[in-house]
């Protein structure tokens, strides 16, 4: 991971840790947040892509590459593939908000969309690996993603080495496998939380169950989050088995409400993933075991900017 923190420098930026004086304040400890948002693409996955992409040997980066994302995932491999001048396929699925097509096409990248789901694009993804010889950069069960999604721990322990709790958004588990080894080689005491939603939470559902289920897909404020773990899951289910004290749900409302409230009293845009660690600060709930020192992750900023504002004004109270 330290290797990725260094190949991927130049791509991927050192993102500020905002202390969040609201929440410090209503729950009577420290918080700071981790705003992944101010990458250039707006989210964490850029690490990850990029570590992956700079690792491809020579000849197979001048061929290209193909990906499946939930968009933002998307969004990185083409950004970091135009920037290094090489060829991007992206498949998404009819849950990937139309931004975030958008954004994906006006990178340069091939789209194809409307795919059914998560394990229906991934088919294809991999079908076009095969036969354009396209490396498949997965986007979440990767060693390099993985590792380059880690650098986001080694920053965090660098900016705040006082810190006790990591509160972390779940979907494939790549974000927060990288972070808990990361976290955990340094930091054997630090705790790991993860927070998902409670629409079809796949990685939740695995661990409750023991081993990979497959639980399908519903539509979300989180739309980054959601997408069954591949039976052949190699290494997110089981990091996520040895690091993670626990996941946490949140709902709709509750999610909504941490979107108005990053706007409102943060200043701060953050998708519906972005901010489930946040609705989990701002529910009052007893199964949450506070820490003295806490850092949230916001891991992205792909919202439809009118779609932030009927948000917040559904919720002025926050
Ligand atoms: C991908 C993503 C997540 C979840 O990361 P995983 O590695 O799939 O667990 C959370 N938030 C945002 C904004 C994302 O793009």
């Amino acid at each position: 991971m330290r290797a990725a923190s260094e190949r991927i420098q130049g791509l991927v930026r050192e993102t500020p840790l905002k202390p969040s004086l609201a929440l410090s304040e209503r729950l009577d400890t420290i918080v700071h947040l981790k705003l992944e948002t101010m990458q250039d693409t707006g989210a964490f996955k850029v690490r990850g892509a990029t570590n992956a992409i700079l690792g491809l040997p020579e000849v197979s980066r001048r061929v290209g590459v193909v990906a499946v994302s939930s968009g933002n995932h998307g969004r990185a491999v083409a950004w970091v593939a135009r920037s290094l001048d090489i060829p991007a396929v992206i498949c998404l699925t009819r849950l990937v908000p139309e931004v975030k097509v958008r954004t994906i096409q006006a990178l340069g990248a091939e789209v194809i969309t409307d795919l059914a789901d998560q394990a229906d694009a991934t088919r294809v993804a991999r079908e076009l690996a095969r036969e354009r010889g396209l490396s498949y950069i997965d986007p979440f069960d990767d060693r390099a993603v993985i590792a380059g999604q880690g650098t986001v721990a080694l920053e965090i322990l660098k900016q705040r080495p006082s810190v006790d709790q990591l509160i972390v958004p779940v979907g494939g588990g790549g974000l927060i496998s990288g972070i808990a080894v990361a976290a955990h080689a340094l930091r054997p005491d630090l705790r790991i939380i993860g927070v998902t939603n409670d629409r079809k939470p796949a990685m939740w559902e695995c661990l409750q169950a023991g081993r990979i289920v497959a639980v399908g897909e519903e539509a979300t404020l989180a739309d980054a989050l959601p997408g069954d773990i591949p039976p052949d899951n190699e290494y997110t289910f089981e990091l996520c088995r040895q690091h993670v004290e626990t996941i946490h749900l949140v709902g709709e409302t509750a999610i909504a409400r941490a979107m108005a409230f990053a706007l409102r009293r943060e200043r701060i845009v953050v998708e519906g993933a972005g901010a489930v660690g946040l609705a989990l600060l701002l529910e009052p709930r007893t199964d949450l075991e506070l820490g003295r020192d806490i850092v949230v992750v916001c891991t992205g900023d792909n919202v439809m900017p009118d779609r932030l504002i009927q948000l917040a004004q559904e919720h002025p109270d926050v």
